[in-house]
């Protein structure tokens, strides 16, 4: 496989939004600039072309989509960027490269929240496998001829085994594929994608990991509650809330209970009760403020605030649904000086 690179050296353009839109690799080295709407703007990149009339500018593009057209059907070189191997489309033929793999973190729910690399990877993808818990306005910044695989819980509830998830992310790109594999928040933060990369590297396939903001920056930044605080807290722990089959917590309380530490529980909603009661019972004050966070960074974010020995029983009052975070320690009081963000299900249960 040559990895040539055929790169277009057109300038990044802003746009609309004022944000500066990463070039679209995903478009072949013969594209044009593409508005967000999909319609080529007046403007073109066609710097070789004598100034003509509109007409002629426009029958030189329709050419230049006729050729990129062309130029994708034909499985023509497509080039990397950033020292990245480029690669070519449909299967590998003998000898070739494989395909690759982008281990993508979505960020908590806001689709603003996506890095910049993380979108520039996601256009570049043929197959996109996507969770549960990833924005769907994010899915749908993946290249329009994209496959997209939801790969998160079924109907039945029962999550695609991971198993599953591995062999498919081989098979792929084993096939030659680009493949773009979402993850919510981080995914190397409760996100399962140590597991994934460790069956990657075993069949050689090359991949890239994309950090993302993990629900607990993310739910922090919009609640207004500082993870760390020079006055507060100076340490701050992410431990999973998730309890075993069996209803069991593999939760070490002791190391948890320490002053000056926040504590944040992903995973921790259906098992809160048990966890209130194991911070308690290590002697944590039953008044630590603690806040729970629903659908943090969304349209749907819910904040609920409480001493800790009354979260559980606030939580059920106020039917609080998941995802939700819970952040446990004085930084909590923070809030009430620094919450700047209010959803639209927040706006809407305040009178006036
Ligand atoms: N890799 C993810 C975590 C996956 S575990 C990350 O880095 O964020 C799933 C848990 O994350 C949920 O049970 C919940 O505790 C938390 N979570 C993810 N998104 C969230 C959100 N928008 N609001 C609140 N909690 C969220």
């Amino acid at each position: 496989m040559s990895y040539q690179s055929m790169r277009q050296t057109r300038p990044a353009t802003p746009a609309r939004g004022g944000m500066v839109e990463p070039s679209d690799e995903a478009e072949s080295a013969d594209s044009v600039s593409r508005r967000e709407d999909g319609r080529v703007p007046k403007r073109t990149q066609l710097g070789h072309m004598p100034v003509g009339t509109e007409r002629a500018v426009r029958s030189r593009e329709a050419a230049l989509y006729a050729r990129k057209a062309a130029v994708q059907q034909l499985g023509t070189e497509r080039g990397g960027r950033d020292g990245e191997p480029g690669r070519r489309r449909g299967p590998p033929r003998a000898g070739e490269a494989l395909g690759e793999v982008y281990l993508i973190g979505g960020g908590p729910g806001d689709p603003d929240l996506l890095t910049l690399r993380a979108l520039r990877l996601l256009r570049r993808a043929d197959v996109v496998l996507y969770d549960r818990l990833v924005a769907p306005a994010i899915v749908k910044m993946a290249r329009i001829d994209a496959e997209r695989v939801y790969v998160g819980k079924r109907r039945d509830q029962h999550p695609v085994p991971q198993k599953e998830i591995s062999a498919m992310l081989v098979r792929l790109a084993r096939q030659g594929k680009r493949v773009a594999r979402l993850k919510g928040g981080d995914p190397f933060v409760f996100g399962r994608g140590g597991e994934e990369v460790d069956s990657l590297t075993a069949e050689g396939i090359p991949f890239q990991v994309v950090p993302g903001i993990t629900a607990a920056n993310g739910c922090a930044a919009y609640a207004g509650i500082p993870l760390t605080h020079r006055e507060y807290a100076q340490s701050c722990v992410f431990v999973t809330g998730h309890r075993k089959a069996n209803g069991e917590l593999t939760v070490d309380f002791d190391s948890l209970v320490r002053p000056g530490q926040t504590v944040v529980f992903y995973m921790g909603l259906t098992g809160l009760a048990q966890l209130v009661t194991g911070l308690i019972g290590h002697g944590m004050r039953a008044d630590m403020p603690a806040a729970l966070i629903q659908q943090g960074t969304t349209d749907r974010q819910r904040v609920l605030v409480a001493p800790l020995s009354e979260l559980p029983q606030q939580a059920v009052e106020q039917v609080m649904l998941p995802p939700t975070l819970i952040i446990v320690g004085e930084v909590v009081r923070l809030r009430e000086r620094l919450a700047w963000f209010r959803s639209a299900a927040e706006a809407d249960k305040t009178p006036g």
